[in-house]
Parts: C-alpha cells; sequence; structure tokens
C-alpha cells in the first residue's frame, strides 16, 4: 500500500527535529552593541589571514582545492600529524554531521550529554537516529552514566571537551577510561572546539587517543579562537577507516578557497594567537569573580565563555537579566534550549565589554534597574 500526499513529505523524523537557533546579534536601537552570544574571539581574525582571505578576490571563478591539501599539510606540520588522516569541513558542524551520517541509520542510537551541544542531537536526527541523553553530575561530563546508556544500537557517543554551554571539561584520563570500556565498533567522537583555550595540566584534545586507536575522531574548529567563524572552517583527525568513509560521502568541494588560504596564515600567526589566549586568561577569572561577588552563579569555566545561574526571584531571573543586558547593548545568549532556562551564557569579550557587563549586572541585581 502506498500513500500518496499533495506535497513532499520529508523523511520520518526530520519534522520531529527543533532547528538551531544561533545567539542573536540585535540589541536596542540606538546603543552600541556587544554580541556575546556566540564564542566569537573579540580579537578578530589575525591580520594574515585577512590578508589571505583578500588575496583571492579576483579569483573566484576558480574551484578550490577540493582535497585542502596545503591546509591538512600545514596542520600536520603544526600538530605532527598525519595529513591523510585529516579532514577539512565547512566548519565542524559538517564534520559532525558527515559523521553522524556515515555511522548512523535508521533506529541507530547516539550519545551525548545532558547539556551537549545541540548540533549532536540535530545530526542524529536527521540521520534517522535515536538521541540518547546522559546525565551529567553538577554541569559535568559523567562518564559512568554515558556508559550505562550504551547498548547493542548504540554507534557514535559525542563528547564536547570542554563542553559548551557549560564550560566544563572532565581530564583526559576519564576520556581514556570511557574509551578503553566502550565496544571497539562505538565511534567516540571527541568535539575539542575550545581546546586552545584550555589551561589545565590534565586536560588534552585527544590526539594520542586518535593515534592510538581505530574508533576516535577528534574534531576542531577555526571560528572559536582563530576568529574564522564566518568563513566556515574545521578539520578532524581520525583513524584511516573513519577518514576513508568521510571522504567518500562529503562534497567534493566541501571547504570554500578563502577559508582553506585564510587557515593556513591564521595557524601560522603565533602571535595572535598568543594574544587571544593571553586575553581569556587575563578576563575569565576576573568576571567569574566579579559576577560572583555580584550573586550571581557561574560554573567554572576552561574555555571563552561563562554559564551564569540567575535566581529564580521575579524581576531577577535570567530572561529578565537578558532584557535589561539587551537594553545596555550586551548581547548574551539564553539557554533554554538546552534545558536551562535560569542561565545565561556571557562570551568573554572586548576589555569595554567585559566592564560594561558587570557594571550592568551590578545595577541589575542590586535593583537599580532604572534604564541608564
Ligand atoms: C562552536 C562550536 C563548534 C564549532 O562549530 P563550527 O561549525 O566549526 O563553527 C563545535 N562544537 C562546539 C561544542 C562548539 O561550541
Amino acid at each position: 500500500m502506498s500513500t500518496t500526499f499533495d506535497r513532499p513529505v520529508p523523511r520520518p523524523g526530520v519534522l520531529d527535529i527543533e532547528a538551531y537557533v544561533p545567539g542573536k546579534s540585535a540589541a536596542a536601537p540606538g546603543v552600541k552593541v556587544y554580541k556575546l552570544s556566540s564564542n566569537e574571539t573579540p580579537l578578530g581574525a589575525s591580520p594574515a589571514a585577512i590578508a589571505a582571505f583578500g588575496s583571492l578576490r579576483d579569483k573566484l571563478e576558480l574551484y578550490p582545492d577540493g582535497a585542502s591539501t596545503k591546509l591538512r599539510e600545514a596542520i600536520g606540520t603544526r600538530y605532527g600529524l598525519d595529513p591523510a588522516r585529516i579532514v577539512c569541513g565547512s566548519g565542524s558542524d559538517e564534520l559532525l554531521s558527515l559523521i553522524t551520517s556515515a555511522y548512523i541509520g535508521s533506529g541507530d542510537e547516539g550519545i551525548f550529554t545532558t547539556h551537549g551541544f545541540l548540533v549532536y542531537k540535530i545530526a542524529i536526527m536527521a540521520a534517522g537516529g535515536v538521541p540518547v541523553v546522559a546525565e551529567e553530575k553538577n554541569l559535568i561530563t559523567d562518564i559512568d552514566a554515558i556508559l550505562a546508556k550504551v547498548t547493542p544500537r548504540t554507534k557514535i557517543v559525542y563528547l564536547a571537551n570542554p563542553n559548551n554551554p557549560t564550560g566544563t571539561y572532565i581530564p583526559f584520563d576519564e576520556v581514556k577510561r570511557l574509551h578503553a570500556a566502550l565496544p571497539k565498533h562505538v565511534v567516540l567522537v571527541l568535539d575539542a572546539a575550545y581546546a586552545e583555550y584550555v589551561r589545565r595540566n590534565d586536560y588534552a584534545s585527544g590526539i594520542e587517543l586518535v593515534a592510538t586507536s581505530e574508533n576516535v575522531v577528534m574534531t576542531r574548529t577555526f571560528s572559536k579562537i582563530y576568529g574564522l567563524a564566518m568563513l566556515r572552517l574545521g578539520w578532524c583527525y581520525g583513524p584511516v577507516g573513519v577518514i576513508d568513509a568521510l571522504n567518500r560521502i562529503r562534497g567534493p568541494f566541501n571547504v570554500n578557497g578563502p577559508a582553506l588560504e585564510a587557515g593556513i596564515a591564521a595557524l601560522n600567526d603565533e602571535e595572535h594567537l598568543a594574544k587571544a589566549l593571553a586575553h581569556n586568561d587575563k578576563w575569565l577569572p576576573w568576571l567569574t569573580a566579579e559576577l560572583e561577588k555580584l550573586g550571581i552563579g557561574v560554573t567554572p569555566s576552561v574555555g571563552n565563555f561563562l554559564l551564569l545561574h540567575f535566581p529564580k526571584v521575579p524581576g531577577k531571573t535570567a530572561k529578565d537579566a537578558d532584557a535589561f543586558l539587551s537594553s545596555h547593548g550586551l548581547v548574551l545568549r539564553a539557554v533554554g534550549a538546552y534545558g536551562l532556562p535560569d542561565c545565561l551564557r556571557l562570551t568573554i569579550g572586548p576589555d569595554e565589554a567585559n566592564l560594561k557587563v558587570v557594571a550592568t549586572l551590578g545595577a541589575f541585581m542590586s535593583g537599580n534597574t532604572a534604564r541608564a
């Protein structure tokens, strides 16, 4: 029996997906806007990357190198990796989707944590799979909870380390413990979008685990500390089998030429990277301490953003804070879609924005909420 419809109908499950809603960028009219909602770097891209991007303006008729050869070589040199085991993508979002569609089919399960990155759930459902949520412990990934969710249908475990939007991380020993206990056919995706920001001796992005196993893939991005979010550029390092699968299903020219050139230049500009890191090292602890003094709960973060917890008191809620901040041009990220309705996520911004956030939230928390 076949049913006919009077218009195309997506595959079962597609219309159950809640589309990703990016951080907003607008605030009240007439005020200077600071976008602190998408974990973008306040330092901008490396000047060398901007120049490399511009150098292609007269060559837009040409197809880019579909194999991202020079960029993979540059990444290989920078991190000591075999370029043949790297795939570049249009943002790491594309790579997460490719990995998912290569390993998850109808009814297969993908596991992520309660406040894991929303893209995992979308990718799983788009592939016809079943999203499975493992509880966190105090907003931190709980390896045992993940392992308890593994079934014969599990195909992928997604681990953002550090995680967004919580900013928390787990030590590399824990990642290794998870890997050791997973069945060998399950892909472990280590999403290390914020790896460059982490200053902890017990942290590792996962390169060592990829190198020594056949089921671990690490994804990285140029969108965060490198400041190339608009160009959409990411890469992954994985075992030969996974890399082969991704190269078969990716678009033949999935990374654009300006992104490739800018990415190489950004990788080579170590001075710019150091500046971005120093800026974060200065403001992350300062903002954490100052906001806590105001009575706002702050989850300890190792990334370039903070998860702020507001009281459930009328007039003082996250929603109230969001409205007040917006009226002062400060755009934070509401994280209700992540199951955190009492929180806002704050990206570390430029100096003046960080100072203004503390001053504005100071006024908000003390009840002095008249329009400045
Ligand atoms: C920002 C982010 C990414 C990066 O996405 P791109 O597509 O590379 O811009 C990946 N994972 C997490 C957890 C992120 O926060």
